[in-house]
Formats: C-alpha cells, structure tokens, sequence
C-alpha cells in the first residue's frame, strides 16, 4: 500500500483515505488525517517519513513525516519566538482559544476516535470515551487560565507591598506514550497553553495521528503560529536531545516508562528544566473479606482490562484476603473468560490487539516464567487465535512475589492473582514495588478503607471504584513513578513559576 502513497508536501493524505483503508475508517473530514510536522503554524515535510502500521494485521494506516535534530530545533526556534506574544495575551483570550479546540474536539470527536482505535488498537467505543477524556482537559483548563489568582502578603513592614504573580514558564517540551494518543497530549498542552507557556511535543512513533488530528483542529481554533509545534519522529532520542540541551526550553513533561523518564531527567538536568514525570505504574487491587464481591469484580474488571490492561494506572498486583478468595476467584474467571476480543471497530468487543508483536510476546513470557515458578492458569495463557498482537484474557493463580510480573509492570491482559490473610500483611504487599501510582481497595469497612488508604505509598486511591482518572481530580504519582501533577488545578501550577515583587516607598 505504502508505494501508492505519493504525498509529501500537501497536507491531506488522500490517496491514503481512499486506498489504504478499505475498511472504511471513513473520516468524515479527511483533512484531519495529516501526516507531516506542524512547526510555526505551517504543515512540514521531512526528507524521510515512518510507516504507522494497524496493530491488529500490522497493515500500513499511513506514512508519517519522520523528523530529525534540525526539525527538533526549528520546533523550539518557533515556540521561543511565540513565547513572547502568547505570554502577554490576556488569561481570557487564552481561554477563549481553548474553548474554541474544545468545541472542535466535541464535534469532530467521531473522526478522533476513529484514529485512536486504529492506530492504537481499542475498540471505537473505548475510543470514544477516551476523546471525550482527552477534551475534558480543554475544557478544564479553559476555565482555569482565567483563575491563576496570585497573592498578595501582609508586610512585615510599613509602605511595602508585597506580590506574588504567576508566569508561564516558558517553552515546555511533551513527550507522550502511545497507550491514550489523544487524553495524554491534552492534558499537556491545555495546561500548557492555559499558563501562558507554547509547546514542542512529540507523539509515540506508534500513534501519531490522532495526535496531529488535535493539533489540526488547534490550528482551526486560532492556536497562533508556534504556539503548538507537533513534531511525529521514530527518533525519539535525537529529537530529545535537542530539546533537553537547549536553555529555552524550560520545562519538560513527559509520560511513559521510568526507564526513559529517567534518562529524560538526567538529560535535563545541566539546564535545569522543571519536570513532570508522569511514568509507570505498579497498582495493588486489594479486596478484604468484607467487601461486596460485585462492586469488587466490577472494579476489578475496569481497573485491569481498560485499553487491554495497557494503562499505567491499571491494576497489576491482586490480593484477595483468605475467606473470599474461592468465590471471587470462580466469578472472576467467568468474567474473563467471557470477553470479547477483535480487531478495532464498532462491534461488541472488549479487547483489541496489543501495541505490537512484542507487547504480546512478553505477555508469553510473563505467563511462562509465573508457570515455572508455580502458579496456575485458569484461564487463557496463550496468544489468541486470530494471531499477531492478540493475547487472550488470562487469570493466574497461586501467584507469589518471585514472579516477574509481581515486579514489573504487565501492561497486558492478564490478572496475577496473589492471597493474604490480615490488613498489616496486604499493605506490606501493595507498598512492596519502586512504583506508586494508583492502588485499588474494597471493602465494606469505611474505617478499614480509611486507614488503609492512608497507608499506601501511593499518589491516587481507588476505594470500591476502579475508574478513577478524570480532569477534575490530579493525577500523578510518588516513588519511581515519577512527580508532579495532571489535571485539577494543582495542574495549572506546574506550568507556573512563581514571582515575587516587592514594591517599596509606598508611606
Ligand atoms: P516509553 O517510555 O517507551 O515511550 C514514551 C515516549 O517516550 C514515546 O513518545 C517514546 O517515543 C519516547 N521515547 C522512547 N525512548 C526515548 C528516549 N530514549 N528519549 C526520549 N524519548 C523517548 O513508554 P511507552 O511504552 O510508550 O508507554 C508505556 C509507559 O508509559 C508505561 O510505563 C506506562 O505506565 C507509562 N504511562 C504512564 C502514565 C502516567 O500518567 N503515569 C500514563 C500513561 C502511560
């Protein structure tokens, strides 16, 4: 398919839209199917372009612009020239902007799912929830650029004022995972914008369409040139590079692994930029004899088969207390077993492929390593019949800490199961992992879920509840899963530094 795809320099990609995806993925705007860099408001071709394959059949959806060092710099030439007028636009006509991207999200929400789902792989109707997510940071954050009150502090001293206002950054580099192409972006850029700070950003190799579908839609809003720079590469550490080197560029968010947000950290550090590192997870779900089995299999369902179990805040680590671990177990495995597993699209489907053949290879390696060390598959365990990146529903039981996937996250569909017999024994479990994102509590005992809510080295708590994200609440985790917070308005302050003025002479 690849050899019909003739466009370069033009920003549509209609012989794509036509031959490439017989399937009708049939956009209702073609336009939003973009395929090259957005830097300084105009669409830009690189001299080589990457495939985004379908992860179902890894069939070719599009060919990318693959961009290199100079196209990273040209990015953030573009977003420090910006800077200087987006600083001085009043927090109104920031949030009038957002506004506007926020509408256009809402109505061309149907074409946006419809590029998430394939070229990430989940069903359209959890596509579509995930739009809807991603533009609740518009909206959100279209509020909040009207509230970024600063302070005013008593002096300690006659004839002085003392002030506190709050200024953008500056140019802030994003870097996000392929796992919400669309939700993860937003809630970088909406805040970023909001603030006052324009952006270099750089979708994952594997879904940047969605991502420049956004950004086309921004563009339509009345985003300025430069503002927003978009920059899809396959070489996501030479454009990094570029960014983390260079002084105008003073804050980095990032989210994805912590191996690179590690690395990312290190880079930053001879510039000091400021950080958020929203990076992996690790989450216990931990279910008490008192809890009601049917809101806990309910949360547990949502918390681990979300995208496919890809999600960083997805349950990883089960612990069922002694006396519900038989019944729970028998209604789990008829939940699982019963999902429904296909490629992207409408349909009654519960599960699409994972990202890649290798996502699905590790999965088989997880399972076989828990199988040599003891545990028991009750069901699925294996790759699924269509093939490629599928991977079936799978429940593991007898699960023990030596296993590989009791430490590392499983980012895949399968449900570790592990028992504990008393409170003190199930928070040493779930605090026992470098990570601390989310973690996962039911019981019926408001007293129990209080204390032990507390005592979870963790930065956000599920209790009885196993979808917890939402623009409204922050997001964001402690340990190895990194710092800083998405969403809310503690969202807003990490886009903000703080000045103080001192104004004297004033008896
Ligand atoms: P990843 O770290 O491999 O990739 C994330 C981003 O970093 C991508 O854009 C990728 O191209 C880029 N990247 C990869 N290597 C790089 C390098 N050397 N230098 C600069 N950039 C580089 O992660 P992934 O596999 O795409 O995503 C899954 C991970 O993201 C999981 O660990 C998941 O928990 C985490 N995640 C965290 C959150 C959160 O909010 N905490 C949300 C979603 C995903």
């Amino acid at each position: 398919m690849i050899t019909e795809i003739a466009v370069v320099d033009g920003p549509l990609f209609e012989e794509i839209a036509v031959s490439a995806w017989p399937q009708a993925l049939s956009l209702s705007r073609p336009d939003l199917l973009r395929a090259q860099a957005l830097v300084g408001g105009e669409w830009r071709s690189a001299a080589e372009q990457f495939l985004v394959l379908d992860p179902a059949d890894g069939s070719t959806i599009a060919a990318v612009a693959d961009c290199d060092a100079a196209m990273a710099l040209a990015a953030v030439e573009a977003a420090s020239a910006a800077f200087v007028a987006w600083r001085e636009t009043t927090a109104a006509a920031r949030a009038a902007i957002l506004r506007r991207w926020f509408d256009l999200v809402r109505a061309n929400a149907e074409d946006l799912a419809r590029l998430v789902s394939r070229e990430q792989g989940k069903p359209l109707a959890e596509a579509r929830g995930e739009v809807a997510y991603g533009a609740g940071y518009l909206e959100w954050f279209a509020e909040e650029a009207r509230r970024a009150y600063g302070d005013l502090i008593p002096s300690p001293v006659r004839g002085r004022e003392l002030k506190v206002v709050k200024e953008p950054v500056g140019v802030t580099a994003v870097i996000t995972p392929w796992n919400f192409p669309v939700a993860m972006i937003a809630r970088k850029i909406a805040p970023a914008l909001a603030a006052g700070c324009t952006v270099v950003a750089k979708p994952a190799a594997e879904t940047p369409l969605s991502a420049l579908a956004l950004c086309a839609l921004a563009q339509e809003a009345g985003v300025p040139p430069g503002v927003i720079n978009l920059v899809p590469t396959r070489r996501a550490a030479e454009i990094s590079q570029v960014w983390m080197d260079d002084s105008r560029v003073r804050k980095l968010s990032f989210t994805g692994s912590t191996a690179v947000g590690k690395t990312l950290a290190r880079q930053s550090a001879d510039t000091l930029k400021r950080l958020s590192l929203e990076l992996g997870g690790d989450a216990p779900l931990i279910v008490f004899d008192d809890a009601d089995l049917e809101v806990a299999l309910d949360g547990l369902m949502k918390a681990k088969f979300r995208n496919g179990g890809q999600a960083c805040v997805a349950a990883n680590r089960i612990y069922l207390q002694d006396a519900i671990y038989e019944p729970f177990v028998a209604r789990l495995v008829d939940a699982v077993a019963a999902l429904t597993v296909g490629p992207a699209g409408e349909g009654p489907r519960d599960i699409g492929p994972l990202i890649h053949d290798a996502a699905a290879n590790a999965m088989e390696r997880l399972v076989q390593d828990a199988l040599a060390k003891g545990a028991r598959v009750l069901t699925g365990g294996q790759r699924h019949p269509l093939g490629g990146a599928f991977f079936q529903p799978t429940v593991l039981t007898d699960v023990s800490p030596d296993m590989d996937l009791c430490h590392q996250e499983i980012f895949g569909p399968i449900v570790a199961l592990g028992r504990f017999s008393d409170e003190d024994q199930a928070v040493d479990l779930a605090n026992d992992t470098p990570f601390g994102l989310a973690a996962y509590i039911f019981s019926t005992d408001a007293r129990r879920t209080h204390r032990v809510a507390a005592r979870l080295d963790v930065g956000i708590v599920g209790i009885n509840e196993g979808a917890v994200s939402t623009e409204v609440a922050p997001f964001g985790g402690v340990k190895e899963s990194g710092y800083g917070r998405e969403g809310s308005r503690y969202g807003l302050a990490d886009y903000q530094n703080i000045k103080y003025v001192c104004v004297g002479g004033l008896d």
